[in-house]
């Protein structure tokens, strides 16, 4: 039996499993890679990179740590959680060997982000870090004086093309049919001279040649238009990785596990940090800050527990 299992290993989840170790918890740290979507890049052509903040350098120094610390960690899918009362049993799949386990432990950490949706047309995967990316915000202010594109399906797209228009020259901003979006927030976007809206269009893929650089839309069953840009992004609303706690703690009707300032949830013994949760910032330096607190009230959590 573990005092700690840490379901995970973004950001999130290396900084909580960093704080555990630090503290002198057991634990055992599950996830199917380490680092999470920080393994994921994105370059843009002639992309000026302001090395301003660096936090990825900071998930590379934790996941060093954590892979010289072999026992502390598996590598495998975590495909159930049952709470046993006094402790919970976590079913494994381990893709090394096709291999099922399971593994149990005392308390909970949840860092299992949430995934980026992809619309799946031609030359999306091709291009993937190749000019088309997500996460808009960690990108356009290295973006200056540039033509950048944007697609999505809420408010989330067009807060970033808003952000996106104070750097670049201009921004094409897609509205996906059947989309969830505020009104007057589009119309505010449709104002700024360097935005153009196109509502109500779907994307039919990219096309380029080392990096996309030119995307095709359509509207209904007009004639599609092609828009040539820098840099492209999917901005569609992500989907938090919180099935298998539903059961178990409380989420938002979007599926965000709720934490309270110290990443309790509504279990007594389940912590969640990073993108999963209600936190609403998908940066790496949040999900570091985040994770590193769940790992401290975890450890709390585990100190009572043999006190009482
Ligand atoms: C292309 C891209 C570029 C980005 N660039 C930047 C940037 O430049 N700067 C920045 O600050 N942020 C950037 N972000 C956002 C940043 O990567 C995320 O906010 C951050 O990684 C979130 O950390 P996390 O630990 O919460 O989740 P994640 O990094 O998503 O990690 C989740 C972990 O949970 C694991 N997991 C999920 N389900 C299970 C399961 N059932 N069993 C076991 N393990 C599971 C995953 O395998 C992974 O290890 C970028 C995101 C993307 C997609």
């Amino acid at each position: 039996m573990y005092e700690v299992a840490i379901v995970g290993a973004g950001p999130a989840g290396l900084a909580a499993a960093m704080y555990c170790i630090r503290k002198g918890v057991d634990l055992q740290l599950v996830a199917p890679t380490l680092g999470g979507k920080t393994t994921a890049t994105v370059n843009f052509p002639d992309m000026t990179e302001y090395h301003v903040i660096k936090a990825r350098e900071q998930v590379h120094v934790f996941r060093g740590r954590i892979e010289y610390l072999d026992h502390t960690y598996r590598l495998a899918h975590v495909t159930e959680i049952v709470d046993q009362r006094d402790h919970f049993l976590i079913r494994l799949h381990q893709h090394k060997g096709d291999a099922y386990d399971s593994i149990q432990a005392e308390t909970l950490i949840v860092a299992t982000g949430a995934r980026g949706e992809y619309i799946n047309v031609p030359g999306e995967r091709k291009f993937a870090g190749l000019g088309v990316g997500t996460s808009a915000i960690s990108y356009t202010h290295a973006l200056p004086d540039r033509d950048v594109f944007m697609v999505g399906n809420s408010d989330r797209v067009i807060e970033a093309a808003i952000e996106a228009a104070q750097h670049a020259r201009t921004v094409h901003l897609v509205i996906e049919p059947h989309a969830d979006y505020t009104h007057h927030y589009l119309e505010l976007a449709d104002r700024l001279e360097s935005i153009t809206v196109y509502n109500g269009y779907h994307v039919r893929g990219f096309a380029g040649e080392e990096f996309a650089r030119e995307v095709e839309i359509q509207r209904g069953a007009a004639e599609p238009r092609t828009i040539q840009a820098d840099a492209f992004f999917l901005e569609r609303e992500p989907e938090p990785n919180s099935a298998l706690v539903r059961h178990l703690v409380e989420c938002d009707d979007r599926g965000y596990i709720k934490i309270d300032e110290k990443n309790s949830t509504s279990h007594p013994l389940i912590f969640a940090a990073g993108d999963v949760t209600t936190v609403g910032i998908e940066q790496i330096l949040i999900a570091l800050g985040e994770g590193a607190r769940a790992g401290l009230s975890a450890y709390r959590a585990v100190t009572a527990g043999k006190l009482s």
